[in-house]
């Protein structure tokens, strides 16, 4: 009888133990992909991710085609959509790969004993993480709360397991499956067609996530440590959208990069830095399973009560990238056209909405979620709660980037700022990141003008300090 394999965060062949399992049994294997569009769910993929998921079904279908069983596709809730395709084609069991966000994991068991009523078998397995939130915990028995003893305790641990190999082929069921359109999903924007910059950009799927791990070990791995800072180089993997569809999993990375570390000791610091960064990934995603409330509460409880501003207008100009802060505004756009941005300028951007403009760090965290194509529940909450200082192991509150000296340190010859912000591409590096502080004749040679050309800053920083740091000693105060 055949096997379904419901693909979610985990669209690749390789490295796919659900796919794996099914395919060895010999038995028929259906893959299906489901649309759930339930209204009530907060989390439903935003704009940029439903750009990205189209073309990562349209290779996912693709490469399942060859191997001999087409993807289906259906829209539903999953526990009906799931029986009646068993129903239609006699299969006895469903395998899919886990997930852990908080809704995610009631999903799961809704679904799964509405399978078991029906006397349909469900096989769960794990290829999102290097170590599930289970299996790891400090001396005292409590979840990790603290990055490096929880990544030294994993690196202690025995190696996670070698990935599964991609099925050679599929049986598919004797009789074709219906399946839904892709087109018709309705997935790729179309009037306005705002993409154009995430198809210059990005080409989704696992062959391309498996191409950029490639290009990363092979070049830019050696100066990952320093390099990884920098937003004006191409110093960092650009991973993170592969991982967050599941096209490449952490265990291929983990192996993969081992394996060159091993062949060219050189590389060793590079690569021991890398997987360090993979290593939030997963903190993040421990963290959202123990701490369910992490999208939408502070840990930290006494920022419950932090006076925010409620600014219609200064959050426009934040997320058209247009606060007169140069470093700001280029991340800003470079997120807005690219889908993507720089994890230096993510932190700057992100200390500047909720320290200069005393915005709540849930409206960053929205925009962000909408935007970028690698929007992932966990670390999108984690890292703008450690932005905000209110996280697990998170930047204290009163450390309040200074958008200039982040700028100048960062982006030092202003090639980020000219990239993105186009208008100032004339002005020398050294007035590039505070443009009202250049000369007027310096300016007029650079054709700016500020004010109308490119905004005057929105707030003035060192006064936004002292107003954030005022509104941040009302809650100080442990209860
Ligand atoms: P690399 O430097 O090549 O790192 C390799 C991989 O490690 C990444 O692909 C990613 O999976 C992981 N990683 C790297 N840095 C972090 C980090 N700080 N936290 C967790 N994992 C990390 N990352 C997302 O994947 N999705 C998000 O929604 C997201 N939102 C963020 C919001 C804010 C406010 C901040 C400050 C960071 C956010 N990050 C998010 C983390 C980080 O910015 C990106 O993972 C990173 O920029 C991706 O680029 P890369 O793949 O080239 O990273």
């Amino acid at each position: 009888r055949p096997i379904i394999v419901w693909f979610r965060h985990d669209l690749r062949l390789a490295d796919n133990p659900a796919l794996a399992a099914a395919a060895e049994s010999g038995s028929p294997v259906i893959p299906v992909r489901i649309r759930e569009e339930d209204p009530d769910d907060r989390w439903l993929p935003g704009a940029a991710s439903r750009w990205w998921l189209h073309g990562s079904l349209e290779r996912l279908g693709g490469a399942l085609a060859k191997l001999g069983s087409p993807l289906v596709l259906r829209s539903g809730r999953p526990e009906a959509v799931l029986a009646d395709l068993a129903a239609e084609t006699g299969a006895a069991a469903v395998h899919w790969n886990r997930r852990y966000g908080p809704a995610a994991v009631a999903r799961d068991r809704r679904v799964e004993e509405a399978l078991a009523a029906r006397g349909i078998d469900v096989q769960a397995h794990n290829a999102a993480l290097l170590l599930e939130p289970e299996g790891i915990r400090t001396k005292g028995g409590t979840p990790f709360k603290v990055f490096t003893p929880f990544w030294r305790a994993l690196l202690t641990l025995p190696e996670p397991p070698h990935p599964t190999r991609a099925p050679d082929r599929l049986t598919a069921p004797p009789k074709p499956v219906r399946s839904e359109r892709l087109a018709d999903w309705g997935l790729r924007p179309t009037k306005p067609d705002w993409a154009g910059g995430l198809r210059e950009t990005w080409e989704p799927g696992e062959d391309a996530a498996r191409d950029r791990l490639a290009d990363l070990l092979d070049g830019a791995i050696t100066e990952y440590p320093t390099l990884r800072d920098r937003p004006d180089t191409d110093g960092t993997s650009r991973l993170s959208p592969h991982l967050a569809f599941g096209e490449i999993g952490p265990r291929q990375v983990w192996h993969a990069s081992r394996h060159v570390a091993d062949a060219h000791p050189e590389r060793a610091a590079g690569i021991d830095a890398f997987l360090r960064e993979l290593g939030w990934r997963e903190f993040n995603h421990h963290l959202l399973h123990h701490f369910p409330v992490l999208p939408e509460d502070p840990l930290d409880q006494r920022f419950a009560r932090f006076p925010w501003q409620t600014g219609e207008a200064t959050l426009t100009a934040w997320q058209r990238g247009r606060t007169g802060y140069p470093i700001v505004d280029a991340g800003l756009r470079q997120l807005w056209q690219t889908g993507w941005m720089h994890n230096r300028v993510r932190m700057i951007v992100g200390s500047f909405l909720i320290k200069d403009l005393l915005l709540p760090w849930q409206t960053g965290q929205d925009w962000f979620w909408d935007t970028l194509v690698d929007a992932d529940l966990a670390n999108n909450a984690a890292n703008w709660q450690w932005v905000a200082g209110c996280g697990a192991d998170a930047a204290p509150f009163f450390r309040v980037f200074n958008p200039v000296l982040q700028g100048e340190k960062f982006d030092p010859q202003g090639d980020y700022v000219r990239r993105f912000v186009p208008e100032l591409a004339r002005l020398p590096a050294k007035w590039i990141h505070k443009p009202w502080q250049a000369p007027a004749s310096v300016l007029a040679d650079a054709g700016v003008r500020l004010g109308r050309d490119y905004p005057d800053p929105v707030v003035e920083h060192d006064a936004a300090r002292d107003r954030a740091l005022a509104a941040f000693a009302t809650v100080r105060r442990k209860d």
